[in-house]
């Protein structure tokens, strides 16, 4: 069997990174699952301390350390407090990683990590997804109350099938992007440059129009957009999952298609994406092979928003009225990235919002992956403060970069009776733009 990571080269890694811990605890302030616990063992500075003393040998009761690390959401707002530069939220996935040595033994996530690596496998959930809303089934399944009753009665695996189809929109979606949107969308106005999409997985089989609407919005800005749809998963559900093979052959992959690509940027509107593609470089800086090509990718990687403030958007020529829009950062993009204003500034100059802060708003949703599913309890507590949050804000819509937290809070909202929209921004902002050529627009 191929080896892929280096046991020892990784403890080393994470004994490195945790020895930076002054154990200040400055990180329990933010912290989702010790706010909700108390327990140190909860916290970011008590895992860190489990992932050093598993590192350096001190601890050999591998599963207690890995429920920590799975504990974890990975939202890394301790990550962004941290005065000495510890990464608890990614010293969880390696911690991960190494104790599992590079692979999930769960065989369902196995199917799932290995359907992931496949374009055409997304575009199949897509087409189940169609064939589940057209044919009237979703409506029966939740209207008839079935599969929650089921769910109450027995648990287990019935409860993780509602919890899932519980997850699933209810507004009708569109076909998978891979199929229907051209490799090459030319500029529209004066040139301004070329940039590639990285089309993320879940965005592709779930949110097609609102990266429909992010490649359209970079060619009302006068980008040439670059579509490769080859292109498989950015590896985020890998890396999570411990499984470090699959994260390096999807890196791999990365780096072939977009190593050397002669574009200005590689543009994703997937929080997950963006925080993997500026990563690569980093993870593997130490690769012969992937090191140089990975570094490229992450210097080139930009959030929707992030690129768009960049490059100064033009005039929409809508003007309103503004409806009442809040906006989620997502973890991955707040936290992991850095991009929390760039995305309330679009927000904030498009003349249809009227925006409004969100209490908490770079607090985890509790989506995380498949965190919704693997601890239930947890992630449906955090997401109902969130809620109420939303709910007290007095917003119509909340707006959210990333397909996880729209799912989350989209299932939230419906289930607190909440009658709030949950759009994608570029959505928000493509709508502007359409109101603004629209006849007797201004
Ligand atoms: S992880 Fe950072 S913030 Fe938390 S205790 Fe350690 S040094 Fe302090
Ligand atoms: S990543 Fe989030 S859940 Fe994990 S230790 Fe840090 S703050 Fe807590």
């Amino acid at each position: 069997m191929e080896h892929v990571i280096d046991l020892e080269h990784q403890a080393a890694r994470i004994a490195e990174g945790a020895d930076l811990c002054v154990q200040c605890g400055l990180c329990l302030s933010v912290c989702p699952t010790y706010a909700l616990t108390g327990e140190e063992i909860q916290s970011p500075r008590g895992r860190v301390m489990l992932y050093r003393a598993a590192a350096v040998g001190e601890l050999m009761d591998d599963q207690t350390v890995l429920k920590a690390a799975y504990d974890c959401l990975d939202c890394q707002a301790c990550q962004t407090i941290c005065p000495s530069g510890v990464k608890p939220g990614e010293l969880a996935l390696e911690t991960r990683a190494a104790l599992q040595g590079g692979q999930t033994h769960s065989p369902p996530l196995r199917a799932m990590l290995e359907a992931f690596k496949h374009p055409w496998a997304m575009d199949l959930v897509n087409a189940a997804l169609l064939g589940y809303q057209r044919s009237g089934l979703q409506g029966w399944v939740r209207g008839s109350g079935l599969l929650r009753g089921l769910a109450s009665h027995y648990g287990g695996r019935w409860a993780d099938l509602q919890t899932m189809e519980s997850l699933l929109p209810q507004r009708p979606i569109a076909p998978a992007m891979r199929l229907r949107r051209p490799r090459w969308t030319p500029h529209r106005g004066a040139y301004r440059g070329t940039v590639a999409f990285f089309l993320g997985c879940v965005m592709n089989a779930v949110f097609s129009e609102a990266s429909a609407a992010s490649c359209e919005l970079l060619a009302r800005n006068g980008y040439d957009v670059v579509l490769l749809p080859e292109t498989s998963c950015c590896g985020a559900p890998h890396i999570e999952e411990g499984d470090d093979r699959g994260y390096r052959q999807l890196a791999a992959k990365t780096a072939r298609l977009y190593g050397d690509l002669a574009v200005d940027a590689i543009v994703t509107d997937c929080a997950a994406c963006g925080a993997e593609l500026k990563k690569l470089g980093r993870y593997f800086a130490d690769d012969p092979e992937l090191a140089t090509p990975l570094a490229r990718v992450s210097a080139l990687a930009r959030g929707i928003s992030e690129f768009l403030r960049w490059a100064g958007i033009r005039e929409t020529g809508a003007t309103g009225p503004g409806r009442p829009t809040t906006y989620q950062d997502a973890c991955h993009l707040c936290h992991a990235q850095g991009i929390c204003k760039q995305p309330r500034e679009l927000l904030q100059d498009n003349p249809q919002v009227a925006y409004v802060e969100l209490e908490g708003a770079d607090a985890c949703c509790g989506s995380a992956g498949i965190y919704n599913l693997s601890h239930r309890e947890t992630s449906q507590e955090l997401l109902k403060g969130k809620v109420e949050r939303v709910r007290r804000s007095g917003a119509e819509v909340l707006a959210a970069e990333n397909p996880g937290c729209l799912l989350q809070l989209e299932a939230g909202c419906r289930e607190a009776g909440l009658a709030v929209e949950v759009r994608h921004t570029s959505l928000i902002l493509l709508d502007a733009y359409l109101e603004g050529e629209a006849p007797g627009g201004a």
